[in-house]
């Protein structure tokens, strides 16, 4: 995808980013970057310029906090935009190798992170039940879950067709 599908497609979404005025409020509100090299303000520059923002490794360090959003001078949906970015990027094919092994946990098994006997400890020592509502209690729901990553198409974005 090139640059102007990638304004056109958050025009689209709403996402107006074209008047932001670099202020850098984002990025000086920005939590991940306290602890990384991500740069709010630049990710919005090179969605707006032409940079090739889907193959920022920056674009992933978001934890979609809400915190640029909700103090940008602009009203500018930041988050949403970095969201929307994300989701051009997987229909790329561009994720994160530690990204896709989340998704392929998820299509395998019906949830995200793995419960062994340490991780069950550690939930009966915090007074919760060992296994959590999901396909981990109920693996007769693993069927309807992979049903449902597959008719959304998410099983071949994530590279592991079921
Ligand atoms: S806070 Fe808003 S206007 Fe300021 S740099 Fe960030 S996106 Fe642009
Ligand atoms: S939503 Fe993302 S970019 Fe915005 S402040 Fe939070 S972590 Fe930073």
């Amino acid at each position: 995808m090139n640059q102007s599908n990638i304004s056109n497609a958050l025009k689209d979404a709403g996402l107006e980013i074209l008047t932001c005025l670099q202020c850098g409020t984002c990025s000086g509100s920005c939590p991940s970057g306290r602890y990384t090299g991500m740069v709010t303000r630049k990710i919005i520059r090179k969605a707006r310029v032409g940079e090739d923002i889907l193959r920022d490794p920056d674009l992933w360090m978001c934890t979609t906090c809400y915190t640029c959003q909700e103090r940008c001078p602009r009203e500018i949906k930041i988050a949403d935009a970095i969201l929307t970015i994300r989701t051009i990027a997987v229909h790329e094919g561009i994720m994160l190798p530690a990204h896709r092994r989340v998704s392929e946990l998820v299509i395998e098994h019906g949830h995200a992170v793995p419960i062994n006997d340490a991780v069950k400890e550690k939930r009966k020592k915090l007074g919760m039940e060992t296994l959590p509502e999901t396909v981990h209690k109920y693996p007769e729901a693993l069927a309807d879950v992979q049903t449902l990553l597959k008719s959304c198409g998410f099983d071949k974005l994530a590279g592991s067709e079921i």
